[in-house]
């Protein structure tokens, strides 16, 4: 796949896209992340993306690789299992994938990657999308759409220079004509706010035609807790944490609130996620990539993970090994749910094990654990 996609891109492409960070970067829980851009005007209060780029609220810089050189630095990167039973792709973490700078950045990695790649494709914004948007989307690959609406209420303090939520209930409707599964990303849940807007935000989004709902915790800096004191909203968060808080990112627990919104969620008729790979997982229709199943995530939505599972055989990940990462293991133990790989120790295994292990979980759809013979 990659000759083939390099005749097409020159010596040229190929140097930038394999100089690009897309090329070696380790996927996230959600998948691997895919930047159009960097960079967020909106400046919603609560946004991490300043705390990540140690850059205040700013125009979004596109990606200078171009859809096709972004399809090579994906299948360059040594964590990529290509297709649609393959790595997840996530948009959305450093920038809002549909803002007007990025739009076409965005459609071209899409339509590089229904083209070449075929992984399920995931994007979170909240950004107008109208019927001619939604319909440019490909329809050759899964797309996710994510559309975050986290308060109707409090939208224009908290996210001041943001499209207004009812915007973004009609980009869930046209998405949802256009034949895609839009979903309600209602993260972050924003203690002593979102306990009041629970059933209208879910009525709403289901009312325009969402499918489902992702539901996900608040995660605080120093610099995100001052800017939510300003609306009076850190005492209910501050009362949820365990200690100080410094200038990295720490998670506010919430299961209480995770736990209200999928049950309301459920009696209005959505579908309720813990974990946007589930929602991913959801919309291919392929197990998910993160095996939330086991790891305390599944909200055991119509999916059905378990029933998908790919048949695996040791021989077959023997060959993988040895093949992709030049490792000769002695034995693969392949289980229902675990997959057991016993190596001789060497620098060479050690080098290679957490690439291994993170691209044979994703192929076989198994927890992985190597052993030391
Ligand atoms: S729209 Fe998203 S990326 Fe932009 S400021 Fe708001 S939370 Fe951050
Ligand atoms: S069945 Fe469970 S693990 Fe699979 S996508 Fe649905 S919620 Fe996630």
């Amino acid at each position: 796949m990659l000759s083939r996609l390099g005749q097409l891109l020159g010596p040229s492409g190929i140097e930038k896209a394999l100089s690009d960070p897309h090329a070696r970067r380790p996927p996230r829980p959600c998948g691997l992340t895919v930047h159009p851009g960097r960079g967020c005007p909106n400046a919603c209060l609560y946004c991490y993306v300043p705390d990540v780029l140690g850059t205040g609220p700013t125009e979004p810089e596109p990606t200078p690789l171009s859809g096709l050189e972004m399809a090579y630095a994906l299948l360059a990167n040594p964590y990529f299992v290509p297709g649609r039973m393959g790595t997840f792709l996530a948009m959305g973490a450093v920038c809002d994938p549909l803002h007007p700078l990025l739009v076409s950045k965005t459609l071209g990695i899409m339509r590089a990657v229904a083209a070449h790649l075929g992984n399920p494709i995931q994007f979170s914004t909240k950004m107008p999308i109208d019927a001619s948007l939604a319909k440019e989307m490909p329809k050759d690959i899964s797309i996710s759409p994510l559309i975050t609406i986290v308060t109707i209420e409090g939208a224009r303090e908290l996210e001041p220079k943001a499209p207004p939520p009812w915007e973004r209930l009609e980009a869930i409707r046209e998405l949802r004509k256009a034949g895609l599964k839009p979903m309600l990303f209602l993260r972050p849940l924003i203690p002593g706010l979102v306990e009041l807007e629970l059933e209208d935000l879910l009525s709403e989004a289901r009312s325009a035609g969402a499918v489902g709902v992702v539901v996900g915790s608040l995660r605080v800096s120093r610099a995100i807790l001052a800017r939510l004191a300003r609306l009076g909203l850190d005492r209910p968060i501050r009362s949820r944490l365990r200690g100080p808080v410094g200038d990295s990112l720490v998670v506010v627990p919430c299961p209480d609130l995770k736990a209200k919104a999928i049950r309301l969620a459920r009696e209005k008729g959505l579908v309720a996620f813990k974990a946007a790979c589930c929602a991913n997982a959801f919309c291919a229709q392929v197990p998910c990539t993160g095996l939330c199943w086991l790891r305390g995530f599944c909200t055991n939505c119509p999916n059905q993970c378990t029933k998908k599972l790919p048949e695996v055989v040791e021989a077959d990940v023997l060959e993988a090994l040895k093949a992709t990462f030049g490792l000769r293991p002695l034995s693969a133990q392949v289980g229902e749910a675990r997959l057991t790989v016993v190596l001789r120790r060497s620098a060479r295994a050690r080098k290679v094990i957490r690439v291994a292990r993170k691209v044979l979980e994703v192929a076989t759809r198994r927890a992985v654990v190597f052993k030391w013979a």
